[in-house]
Order: C-alpha cells, then sequence, then structure tokens
C-alpha cells in the first residue's frame, strides 16, 4: 500500500521528515512556491520597476530559481527577468550546462545573456588554473564570477541579482563563517542592504533544502545539467556539508535552525561590528573593499 498526503490523501512523493509531513507532488510545488514566495515577502521585496538578474548556470538550483521567479512575476509587466549566465570555460562542463540554460530562456522567453572569462579576462577558467597553481580553481572562479555577474548586473540596470543558494548552502556557508571565526563574511551574508554600485544580492530559494529543490525540477520536468564541475572539491564546504547532513538526519530540522538563529542574531553583530569602508577598485572600478579589487588581485593586474 503507497503512503498517502496528509494534506489530501493523493500519493505522497516525498517525506518531509523536519515537519513530519508525507506529501503529493500538487502539495509539495504548493509547499516549495510558498517558502519561496514568503522569502521574497519578507526578505526580497520586489517593486514595481525592478529588473531582476538572475545568474543562471543550467543546474537544478538556478534553473529552479528562473523558473519559479518566472513563475510568479512573469505575468508582471512592471517587472523584467533577465538571465545571465558566465561561461568561466572549464572544457567538458561548461559546455552541457549552457545548452541547458539556453533551452529554459527560449522555452520561457527570456531574456538570455551570456558572458565569457575568455572574452572579459582574456583566459578561460582552465588557463588561469593551469597558470596559477598557487590557489584552487574555485578561488579564481568564485571571485571572478560574482565580479563579473555584478558588472553585467550593473550595465543592464538591475536592481536585483537572484542567485540560486538553497537551505544547504546557506546551512553551509554560515557553519564555514563560524569555523573560521569569519565576522566580516558572515556580515556580508546578512540580509541585504543596497550599497552603490553592488547590485543587491537576493537568495529566494534559502529557506528550500537541496534535496526539494531537486525534486521540484524533476516533477516540473525542467531541463537541468546534473554533471558536477571537475574541479569541485573545496574540501572545508564537503566536511561541512557532512557534518550538517549528519546533524540534519538525526535532529530533523537543524538546517532550518542553523539559518534562523543566523537570521535572529547577525543584524545585531552587524550594529556593533566596525564596517569595513567600501572605496572603487583602481583599475577596474568596481566597488570593493581596497583599493584594488579581488577580481584584479586575482588576475595579477595593478
Ligand atoms: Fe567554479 Fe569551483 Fe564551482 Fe567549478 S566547483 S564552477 S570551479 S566554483
Ligand atoms: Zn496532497
Amino acid at each position: 500500500m503507497s503512503i498517502k498526503c496528509m494534506k489530501c490523501n493523493r500519493d505522497a512523493i516525498i517525506f518531509q521528515k523536519y515537519s513530519g509531513m508525507h506529501i503529493c507532488k500538487r502539495h509539495f510545488i504548493e509547499d516549495v512556491e510558498r517558502k519561496v514566495k514568503l522569502t521574497i515577502r519578507k526578505q526580497y521585496k520586489i517593486e514595481k520597476g525592478d529588473i531582476i538578474a538572475v545568474a543562471l548556470s543550467g543546474g537544478k538550483d538556478s534553473v529552479v530559481l528562473l523558473y519559479l521567479l518566472h513563475k510568479v512575476f512573469g505575468v508582471r509587466r512592471d517587472i523584467e527577468i533577465v538571465a545571465i549566465t558566465i561561461d568561466e570555460g572549464i572544457a567538458g562542463y561548461r559546455e552541457e550546462t549552457l545548452e541547458k540554460a539556453r533551452k529554459l530562456t527560449s522555452e520561457l522567453g527570456i531574456r538570455h545573456i551570456v558572458r565569457s572569462f575568455k572574452d572579459e579576462y582574456d583566459k578561460t577558467l582552465d588557463e588561469l588554473t593551469a597558470q596559477e597553481r598557487k590557489l584552487g580553481a574555485c578561488s579564481y572562479c568564485g571571485v571572478l564570477r560574482k565580479s563579473l555577474l555584478n558588472k553585467i548586473a550593473n550595465e543592464i540596470g538591475a536592481t536585483k541579482l537572484a542567485t540560486g543558494h538553497n537551505l544547504d548552502d546557506e546551512a553551509q556557508t554560515i557553519m564555514m563563517n563560524h569555523l573560521g571565526g569569519d565576522v566580516d563574511r558572515m556580515i556580508r551574508l546578512s540580509p541585504p542592504r543596497a550599497i552603490e554600485g553592488l547590485v543587491l544580492r537576493a537568495k529566494p530559494l534559502r529557506k528550500v533544502p537541496e534535496k526539494e529543490v531537486a525534486l521540484y525540477a524533476i516533477v516540473n520536468e525542467l531541463p537541468f545539467d546534473m554533471s558536477e564541475c571537475p574541479y569541485a572539491h573545496e574540501a572545508l564546504r564537503g566536511e561541512v556539508r557532512d557534518m550538517v547532513n549528519e546533524f540534519e538526519s538525526r535532529h530533523p530540522g537543524t538546517k532550518y535552525s542553523i539559518m534562523r538563529g543566523f537570521d535572529k542574531t547577525v543584524g545585531i553583530i552587524a550594529k556593533e561590528y566596525p564596517q569595513t569602508e567600501l572605496s572603487k577598485c583602481r583599475v577596474c572600478g568596481e566597488t570593493c573593499t581596497a583599493s584594488l579589487c579581488q577580481a584584479c588581485k586575482l588576475l595579477g593586474r595593478s
């Protein structure tokens, strides 16, 4: 006998250990969408005239993010959604995800901007990491992609920059910042405030567990790429992910409580903690915390 949805008696497709609920496809979709709408309403206040830039890699998180934002705001003529894909130049990997990203934007009729590290920085990520072995690929990739996303978002006049971070990503990052005692980063993770030159970040999926983002993509038959980046072995995050997952399985709801605790305290910490002064990078003009931005530093520009 199949297990039934606790809301409507149809066949359940998932058991949410943290809520104690078995739910069917319809109620699962409803639940994910409710969480996302609530997050947007409470934290990101999308308003008339907003241009929402969406970082679209073609993986499940960003595909679900774009689909959901289009579902919620697609009918609004006073809000524009633009997808941005960064092609870092990772041989054998990015081509596939790029194809999925193109498929989704053309299906949804969403403007899609694709820009590459090669065009922007003269080198692909593969070339950069082969030439400079001091840092791992992810250090280059993360900094340069963030910088390029912000630059493009500014160019198109975007008022928000949405990324597909899910609950697992958020809980892991919060724990990593705690383990590293990194208060600066902790504050930067906090609910966004407007800073000139930096497009406001939004993470509408931050209350949806990773497993549910994947299931949402599957039940809605969204085109997404499941392959993993060949560089993906950031050691500390892997250990923290295992630790958080272990806690979650023994104490369901841990990921939510890590996030809730953080959301409640970060504002208080930020008030007491000296804020870093912001300036413009002397080479590229991007907003940053030193005279030279991280991206230019990594690229050896001076
Ligand atoms: Fe970039 Fe690292 Fe992510 Fe690969 S795993 S896309 S190198 S940040
Ligand atoms: Zn149901």
